[in-house]
């Protein structure tokens, strides 16, 4: 029986392709006609920072985990400039992220919609690409939803992020090269291009980067039943997204990172936040939660390894008795031909008889002694499994 793909997601999958299309083409044709000077750079970089912390401070952190409070102007500034990122409104950002922690790495339904276990590709962006049957309901967001400006930029989130994306850069890129003598054309160019669209892909991918290599490269030190890993190359960038193993073992933490030189801007953002009195509530799990979590798994971890190593070691011991029962019994086989040759020679009569009788002795002592060295190590054996059975 074959089974029908799901249809494809076209406004979605033109969107993804259209947008890395367009970058790549605009980057090289702007560079061409204006170059690229320190300014391009840091609207770049400034955009990127923006608008991607906005995604970690406040798609992930403030609405979808809820693991600080904050001011209402700056949930207002994390949705407004997070619209700027295409990555949909918090709602629907909060409630697929919501399923990913409550089924990570389940099919079925419900399921985990990045789920890793399909594919890097898949985890990546291939769950945009395809409309997955049955879809998920939007019912684990009602906190959310009691917040008159979440469901405000609900409702008009696709102008927002059109405005957001390439409107809002080309007004800051203007008022900025206007503070500093960047010509109007180039100025708003450089909102346009670095700002909007190299922009807007390079934080896209960050963040996709979440859901693809942070369930795939780095150490599982707090909970290897989960796919999410820890690796600070990854958090270098996902604006410190990258400490993943330990996010999905206590979500409601603040912090990705939990060392000081963890790398992770989100945590700092926070942190500084909660400095000026526009934070407060700051969710930490106790050191000695997060200590027990590591020695919990590295003795799972033991258990795991112990038991392969047990089971190889068992396996070997199965191995050497089955060999050594093939020729103890080949040896028994060898010992009762030799008696009724005894015994048939001695019926015999004849100079030969006496001779042949001293050599058939002679032949039974050597393989009797054989028999009994051969049988000791077979039980030796076999007390060994069955002490490794007993340990277990
Ligand atoms: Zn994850
Ligand atoms: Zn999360």
């Amino acid at each position: 029986m074959t089974q029908n793909k799901p249809p494809i997601n076209w406004p979605t999958t033109l969107w993804l392709v259209g947008s890395l299309a367009a970058a790549l083409i605009a980057a090289p044709l702007y560079i061409r006609s204006f170059g690229f000077s320190l300014f391009e750079l840091l609207v770049f970089l400034v955009m990127t920072y923006a608008t991607g912390l906005s995604i970690t401070v406040g798609y992930h952190r403030l609405f979808a985990h809820r693991s600080f409070d904050a001011v209402s102007p700056v949930a207002t500034i994390a949705g407004l400039l997070g619209a700027a990122t295409f990555q949909n409104s918090v709602l629907d950002w909060a409630s697929e992220h919501r399923y990913h922690h409550k089924y990570v790495d389940r099919d079925g339904f419900p399921y985990d919609p990045y789920n890793i276990n399909k594919g890097f590709f898949y985890a990546h962006m291939g769950w945009l690409i395809r409309k997955r049957e049955p879809k998920l309901p939007r019912n684990n967001v009602a906190d959310l939803e009691q917040s008159r400006f979440l469901l405000w930029q609900d409702r008009w989130i696709l102008p927002l992020m059109i405005g957001m994306c390439f409107g809002f850069p080309v007004l800051l890129a203007l008022g900025w090269g206007w503070l500093v003598g960047v010509e109007p054309l180039r100025a708003a160019m450089t909102g346009l291009v670095f700002g909007g669209i190299v922009r807007v892909v390079a934080v896209q991918h960050a963040t996709f980067f979440i859901n693809s290599l942070c369930h795939y490269l780095g150490r599982r030190p707090y909970d290897g039943r989960c796919t999410a890993r820890d690796s600070g190359l990854v958090a270098f960038f996902t604006f410190g997204e990258g400490y993943h193993n330990f996010h999905h073992t206590f979500q409601a933490d603040y912090r990705n990172g939990i060392r000081a030189w963890h790398f992770d801007p989100g945590k700092w953002v926070i942190w500084l936040l909660a400095r000026l009195g526009l934070a407060w509530n700051l969710r930490r799990v106790a050191e000695e939660t997060i200590r027990m979590a590591r020695l919990r798994e590295k003795r799972r971890d033991l258990e795991h390894s112990l038991s392969i190593r047990l089971d190889e070691m068992r396996h070997k011991a199965v191995e050497v008795m089955a060999s050594l029962e093939k020729s103890l019994d080949e040896m028994h086989h060898r010992s009762r031909a030799l008696w009724s040759e005894y015994r048939r020679v001695q019926q015999q009569r004849g100079a030969e008889r006496r001779r042949r009788l001293r050599e058939i002795r002679r032949e039974l002592r050597c393989l009797r002694r054989e028999f009994r060295q051969q049988f000791r190590a077979w039980e030796a054996a076999w007390r060994s499994v069955r002490f490794q059975l007993a340990a277990v």
